[in-house]
């Protein structure tokens, strides 16, 4: 069944559009992560959910009910902020009690209620502090015990973990899927960093200039992005991109361009013919670049590309390696990553080196709309 259904959302700020027709469902218990950059909308959204922004056209439904004008109060959310939004001068548990007291919650309840969700968080030790003498991380838990302890319609979270070093994220992270599953209400989390994004959602919606540009799963989005914006959000270190020239050589369809002359296999190229003669993007992710020896597939100078060492990086499982294409009469030299399970020996700085692409996994976008062509 659908819990939450909106549909064509938008909201203008003056003549600026921060919101352009944002639409999606929800799943009864879904997760669904609001994913995208700096000033795409995902926060207005939000708050347009939570009835703490007006809309300017569109509609939100909870189930069967249209709540799209509906005050913040009635609408039955809990809401974790970016700041927590913690009371100072009250105690780890009058904060936590908060909401179920301003919704006149019996005593009893609220005492039990409080200590049992602290204890889920491992803030239980806390209860008389109050916030000034909590780390980042446990006043992070003290707002998530907050919505812990309601029961709400919908969950709604935004950047709650962007105050916590790293080691703290991964935890909190735990935390909030463990509220999720106890709760299995609908949920939606905000955030700006895909990996984040990557480990908490059932489902990914990735917005950009105020509008979705594609939902669906973190597997979907990173193996079957819908346009170039996607392909280049999801996945670290970002996919790489090089413009080129799609041919008809004699039937076979090379991708030419930066240097070098791609012959496409026929699982994509019998998709692509008709594009010949036309500008794309080849999206190449650094992982499908391939050290010959190492390399699943054949190399051969079909699906081969060049490059530089400029920067190599060890990581705990292999190396990010930088590369620049080498500089030839008619092609400017490119950046390029390529990520290894093994590391790359530091005397490889500075040299050129042969790196098949598997070109199987390749991407191709038209080079006007960004709209994959796959
Ligand atoms: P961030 O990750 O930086 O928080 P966001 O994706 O959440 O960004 P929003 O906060 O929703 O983005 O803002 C979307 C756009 O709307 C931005 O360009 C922002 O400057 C603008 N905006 C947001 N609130 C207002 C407001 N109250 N008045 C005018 N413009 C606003």
């Amino acid at each position: 069944m659908t819990a939450i259904a909106v549909d064509n959302l938008v909201k203008e700020f003056g003549d600026k559009r921060a919101v352009d027709g944002v639409g999606f469902t929800t799943g009864e218990s879904e997760l669904l992560v609001l994913v995208g950059p700096s000033g795409c909308g995902k926060t207005t959204t939000l708050r347009m959910l939570a009835g703490l922004e007006p809309v300017s056209s569109g509609t939100i439904r909870f189930g069967d009910r249209e709540v799209t004008d509906v005050r913040p109060r009635d609408r039955s959310i809990a809401m974790v902020f970016q700041d927590y939004a913690i009371l100072p001068h009250l105690t780890v548990f009058e904060n936590i009690a908060y909401g179920l007291r301003s919704r006149r919650t019996p005593r009893a309840v609220v005492k039990d209620k409080v200590p049992e969700a602290a204890r889920t968080f491992r803030i239980d030790h806390l209860l008389d502090r109050k916030p000034r003498q909590l780390s980042g991380g446990e006043r992070q838990r003290v707002a998530l015990s907050r919505s812990m302890v309601r029961d709400a319609d919908l969950y709604l979270y935004d950047e709650p973990l962007s105050n916590l070093d790293a080691q703290l994220r991964y935890s909190a992270r735990e935390d909030i899927l463990t509220l999720h599953r106890r709760k299995k209400r609908p949920t939606i989390y905000v955030t700006h960093d895909q990996s984040e994004a990557m480990a908490l959602g059932d489902r990914i919606a990735v917005m950009n200039a105020g509008r979705i540009q594609q939902i669906g799963t973190g597997e979907e989005l990173y193996e079957r992005p819908v346009n170039r914006f996607v392909a280049f959000f999801i996945g670290t270190p970002s996919i790489n991109l090089f413009t080129m020239e799609l041919k008809n050589v004699d039937g076979d369809m090379v991708a030419s361009g930066c240097g070098l002359d791609l012959r496409l296999p026929e699982s994509i190229a019998h998709r692509i013919r008709a594009y010949a003669g036309r500008k794309i993007e080849l999206g190449v992710r650094p992982e499908h670049l391939h050290v010959p020896r190492m390399a699943p597939f054949d190399v051969t100078e079909d699906n081969t590309i060049h490059g530089v060492v400029t920067v190599i990086e060890p990581s705990a499982t292999g190396s990010t390696v930088y590369l620049s294409t080498p500089e030839e009469a008619g092609a400017e030299p490119q950046d390029f990553t390529a990520t290894f399970k093994v590391r790359m020996p530091a005397s490889y700085l500075d040299q050129e080196v042969p790196l098949g692409i598997d070109l199987e996994k390749v991407h191709l976008f038209d080079a006007e709309t960004g709209d994959s062509l796959l």
